[in-house]
């Protein structure tokens, strides 16, 4: 006879009150709702990639250390000499080992709200405590609000995404530099927006012996290959490279992203294709009425509406899938957040939206 195995008495609760990260189904969509890249590489850049594919040796392990790869990175995104640098299948997964390396009983990780979900989430998947500070009305930091919640629970770790992700804001640096100042633990700065937001903490890692700063090369156009990374001190990677791992970034990855890293200038013209883009979705925006649009340093605008469901469905039905907030926060009500595509999808966009925005009067 087989045993009644009930999961509810194995695992954790903390795991069973999660909810599964859902990812709507996007098959014949206008794609806006994800921050990808929406430009293909260049046909000579794909058969570049395409010659040399075949030869990957599939069969054996990718060099655990990534040698190659972390020199063009290194080259590619000016990190500085002095710092490490460690990747990760995605900055998800150094999110993760983060928390994994700093659990201790008690812990707190602390970020501020709105934020990525993937803060609180991966808090909770490492058993630790999450402490969430809300932004002021205009998405800015509270600064006092986070310098009293520092003091009270002192978290062995913060993370601040620059810009910040849902709201595409950038926070004030001299506020981020007050927290690192003030806090017990460390802070990891996510960068995962900088190719549109022209600015970066990278120049203060020398300065704060606590601060570390985390890419990924997903928004710039690679999501599909999953390479985030950590750079920062010694001291703190020599820990966090225990946890990462040996062969969690592929051999597709490595050999590909290094081609692709050689053409550097193709993902930094797209990126500035997008940023364009952006200013001309948010013109076109700001123009329109029972509308509030929020300023953007990230590759996507986040908006208000009257009745941020009701148009999200109406969009949904003319096949184009943005992100709704709504109900996700309460400084997110009737939300919406787009992701800047191409202009052919920018154009459809807002047409449509423009439609459904006009039927209600
Ligand atoms: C998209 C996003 C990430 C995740 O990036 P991956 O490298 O694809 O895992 C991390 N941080 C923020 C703020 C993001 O918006």
């Amino acid at each position: 006879m087989t045993q009644p195995y009930n999961p509810a008495e194995i695992i954790r609760p903390e795991v069973l009150a999660l909810k599964a990260y859902h990812v709507p189904p996007a098959t014949g969509m206008i794609k806006l709702d994800a921050m990808e890249n929406p430009y293909a590489l260049p046909l000579s850049l794909q058969s570049e990639i395409a010659g040399f594919a075949g030869n990957v040796p599939i069969n054996r392990y990718p060099d655990p250390n990534a040698t190659d790869l972390k020199a063009s990175l290194r080259k590619a995104l000016a990190i500085p000499d002095t710092m490490d640098l460690m990747l990760g299948n995605g900055s998800d997964e150094i999110i993760q080992i983060i928390a994994m390396a700093t659990a201790r009983p008690n812990a707190v990780l602390l970020s501020v709200e709105p934020a990525f979900v993937m803060f609180r989430m991966i808090a909770i998947f490492a058993n630790m405590g999450y402490v969430g500070v809300p932004l002021k009305t205009d998405f800015s930091l509270d600064l006092d609000a986070l310098l009293s919640a520092i003091k009270q629970h002192k978290p062995a770790v913060i993370f601040l995404a620059y810009p910040n992700n849902p709201t595409g804001n950038l926070f004030d640096e001299k506020a981020i530099l007050q927290i690192i100042q003030a806090t017990p633990g460390i802070v990891v700065i996510d960068e995962a927006y900088h190719a549109f937001a022209g600015t970066s903490i990278i120049d203060k890692l020398e300065q704060y012996p606590n601060l570390l700063v985390m890419r990924t090369l997903s928004k710039l156009g690679l999501a599909g290959l999953r390479l985030g990374m950590l750079i920062g001190r010694p001291e703190w990677l020599s820990e966090f490279e225990k946890l990462r791992l040996p062969y969690n970034v592929s051999v597709m990855t490595q050999f590909i992203t290094q081609t692709v890293l050689h053409h550097m200038d193709v993902l930094l013209k797209q990126a500035e294709q997008i940023r364009a883009e952006r200013a001309n979705m948010y013109a076109q925006l700001k123009s329109m009425d029972a509308l509030e649009v929020f300023p953007s340093d990230a590759n996507f605008i986040l908006f208000r509406v009257n009745n941020a469901s009701e148009i999200f469905q109406k969009l949904k039905q003319k096949m184009i899938l943005i992100k709704n907030l709504d109900g996700t926060h309460a400084l997110l009500d009737n939300c919406l957040r787009v992701t800047v595509g191409t202009p052919k999808e920018n154009t459809q966009f807002l047409a449509s939206l423009h439609a459904i925005l006009s039927e209600k009067v």
